[in-house]
This record gives C-alpha cells, structure tokens and sequence, in this order.
C-alpha cells in the first residue's frame, strides 16, 4: 500500500467516487478504509469502528469469514477463469446453479443467470421479462410498471424503472413506456393517510388504473423491491405484495422482485418475497450473494418462464445477452462457500432478533430527540429520518445530517446518510451489545 500521504492527497484527484460530485471531493474527503475485522473496519488513521452499514448491504456476514476466502483463493488456483457463454461452463458456476434452485425453491424459483451484480440482475430480469412475452406470443408487452422511490441501480432499464428524479434527471431520455406508482410509504404519500392497509389499496386502484389505460397486453411487468432500500427503508403493509402479486396475476403482467439487498436474509426472512407471502416470477439479486467480497449477481426464473423458453425451439428464445463475467468461478466458489455460512449461522433469525432490538433502540432515541422525524425498517434495514420541524416535516439540512453521521462515526460507528435520512444496514451476524453501541453513537450524533 502506498503512504498515507500519497493516498490522502490523490484520492480526490483521479478517482471519480459513484454518487459523489467530483468537486466535492475536496472539502468532503471520503474516509479511506485499510482493513477489518469481523464486524469493523479501520480507517487510514487508525480509527476502528463498527460498520454500521454492512459494506453497502453487502458484507452481511462481516469481514472475517474464513471459509469464503479459502474458497475463493482454492478457485483461483484451479481455475481463476472461465466463461459459461455457449460451447464451455465451469463447475462451480453448475453447482451454484444447483445450490440456488434449492435455496429459491420456496419463492418457487429454479433456474440461474448469473450477472456481475445488482444492476446486471435487474437488466437481465428487465430483458426476460420483455423476451418472455415474445416467446410466449404476446411480443407487445414490453411496458415497464414500477414503485416511486423504488432503486433498481443504474444501467439504463434499471434507471428507467428507478423511482428518484435524483438517479434519472442527469441520463434522460430513458428508455420509454415506463410508468410509476406511488410507493407504500405511510410517513409520505399522496393519500392522506398513514394507514399502511389503506395505502396498499389505494396504490393497487392506481395500479389497475394505469392497466386499463394502457392496456393490460402491453404491460410486459411489474418491478419492486419488497422492502425498498436506497429509497429510505419504505416497509409496506403486509396486504401490499400479495394485493400486487394478485392484480398482476389478473393481468398476464410478471412480478420483478429486485432482491438484491432482501433476498438473503436482511428482512429477518430469507427472501423478501417470503416475508410477504408471494412468489415472483424473476427475482434479481447480488451483494450478499458472496458475502461483498467477488462481485458476482443473478436473476432467478420460475419455472413458468423456463418452461416457456425451453419448451420453445425458435431462435427467438435464445438468450442474446449475458456478461463476461457470467458464472465467474470464483464468484461461484464465493456464493457457494457464502450460502453454507449464511445457512449454518441461521443469520435471518438473527436479523430479525437484533433487527427488534434495533428498533426498540431507535424508538427510545425518536422520544428524546425531536430532530428524528421517522423512524422505519425492518431485520436489519433501518432509516432515520431527520426533520427541522417535526410538525411540518420538513428534511433537515444536509449538513446537519452529515454532522450527525460525523458524530457517529467518532463515538464509534460507520452509519451511512442518504438525502435526510440516517441508513443503518449493519452486518447480520452482530451481537446485542453491537446493537447497543449503534444505538449509543447515534444518541451522541443526534
Ligand atoms: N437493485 C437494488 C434493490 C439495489 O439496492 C441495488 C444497489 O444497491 C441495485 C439494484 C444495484 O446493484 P449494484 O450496485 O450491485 O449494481
């Protein structure tokens, strides 16, 4: 590693940092971090702190897990590389195939297209869904329906779906026939109500709305993350998914469901698609998938839409897109070795104990701080909304949020900000007293 110094001072220079502005770099310099261990990192000075944020919902088993870095170093000396396009495979990705199809069994899902991470997975589902509709004889369902406030990352389909003008405005045009609902989030809505049922219902109005005024036969699928993450941690009521899954079931339309920060155990369930009762027919998910340490992604099929495909021997369901890094051996060998952990530790349960104490912990601060406007989340994905004026509420000033992370972050823990909001997102494997300590560091910040 280069010195501190060098490191410091060219940080901001030649490294453009994704959803930063480059001027910005300067004045706010980002913490460099040089090491961690288990549910910590230490930064360039020294400092150690918990990582209240889990990499980026990501490293969801902490830092020091053994058994995916000897795998990942085994696959690098047998086989470092091979790609699965057609005429050659490797053998972890066929056997990750089969770990999956297991693991997914229960959201009835059963085939495997692996992706480099997240924003591939939701493209590749995007482009199914679209493909699906041809191979099934209805090739003018290609509309896109999505959530407000909904993230689905930020190759083009993805970012057309997203729901935040703030990861749009600067990439338009995006892609056309693609229409927003209102996101189930009773803190904020156009409904006037913060009854969670009442929300749900009216959102599922809008949605059957929006079908006979387009047409149900050009609506190629719904998209949405069961627990919207990078939004702000919108939890829907529990009638909302299945409501969803019901109307879309009405209308030929296939379910998206974006995975890649709920599906491995961060709600406290194990899918975000089980917490809520319903399958989807595409699911996309990464991060946790390898533990955040091989980027690596996948879409996950139904059964339905393989069937299609396969059934189909017209060029027309052949699969015209896929990455390099498709099936990358050592991703697999990470995702392999990551599912065995993540089952033998049973970190959904843990999640969803630590996640109740979590909440318990941030409730007490809503009481003694008048700055938290909201408090939401579920497992371990929680928000702090900030508010100037609690009545109002109105967002608190950026920088405020930012002293509050600031202050965190010296008593002792890493949490991250995303507009007002304050987002904790620790690994799933931390204890009662890691609970204790984020709490403790966000009172001081707050
Ligand atoms: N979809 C969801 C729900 C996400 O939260 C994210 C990233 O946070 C993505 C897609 C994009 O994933 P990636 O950043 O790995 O491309």
């Amino acid at each position: 590693m280069r010195e501190t110094n060098f490191l410091i001072e060219n940080n901001a220079r030649q490294l453009w940092h994704p959803m930063a502005h480059p001027a910005d770099m300067q004045a706010n310099p980002p913490r460099i971090i040089t090491s961690a261990r288990g549910v910590e990192i230490t930064d360039i000075h020294g400092k150690t702190v918990l990582d209240g944020v889990g990499g980026l919902w990501n490293v969801n088993l902490g830092y020091s897990c053994d058994p995916i870095k000897q795998a990942i170093k085994d696959q690098l000396d047998e086989l470092p590389y091979y790609s699965t396009f057609r005429g050659t495979t490797n053998a972890p990705s066929i056997e990750l195939a089969y770990e999956l199809a297991e693991w997914f069994k229960p959201d009835g899902l059963s085939r495997a297209f692996f992706t480099s991470g997240g924003s591939d997975s939701v493209e590749t589902c995007l482009r199914l869904a679209r493909q699906y509709h041809r191979v099934n004889g209805q090739p003018e369902r290609t509309k896109f329906i999505a959530l407000k406030k909904g993230y689905h990352g930020t190759h083009f389909g993805g970012a057309s779906v997203n729901g935040n003008q703030h990861f749009r405005r600067n990439y338009e045009p995006l892609l056309p026939g693609v229409y927003h609902l209102p996101a189930p989030w009773p803190y904020r809505n156009p409904f006037g109500t913060e009854d969670g049922a009442e929300i749900a219902a009216a959102i599922g109005r809008l949605f059957e709305e929006e079908i006979a005024f387009q047409g149900a036969d050009t609506i190629a699928a719904l998209i949405l993350e069961p627990v919207l993450g990078s939004g702000g941690i919108i939890v829907p009521h529990e009638s909302f998914l299945p409501l969803m899954r019901e109307i879309c079931d009405r209308h030929g339309i296939l379910l998206i469901a974006d995975e890649v920060i709920t599906a491995f155990g961060r709600t406290g369930a194990w899918t975000g698609s089980r917490l809520w009762g319903i399958k989807p027919d595409l699911m996309s998910t990464a991060k946790a998938i390898t533990n955040g340490y091989f980027p690596f992604g996948v879409a996950m099929i139904s059964e339905t839409i393989a069937q299609a495909f396969e059934s189909n021997k017209n060029t027309l369901a052949t699969i015209s897109h896929g990455y390099t890094y498709s099936g990358h051996p050592i991703g697999a060998a990470a995702a392999i070795a990551t599912l065995k952990e993540i089952r033998r530790l049973d970190v959904a349960t843990n999640a969803a104990a630590r996640g109740a104490e979590l909440d318990q912990g941030l409730d007490g601060l809503k009481a003694r701080h008048e700055l938290v406007g909201d408090v939401r989340g579920i497992g371990l994905m929680w928000a702090l909304e900030l508010v100037g004026d609690r009545a109002r509420k109105t967002p608190a000033a950026k920088d405020v949020v930012q002293k509050v992370q600031d202050i965190a972050y010296e008593a002792g823990v890493l949490v991250r900000t995303s507009g007002a909001n304050v987002i904790i997102s620790p690994p799933l494997v931390i204890t009662a007293g890691d609970v204790a300590r984020i709490v403790a560091a966000l009172d001081a910040g707050l």
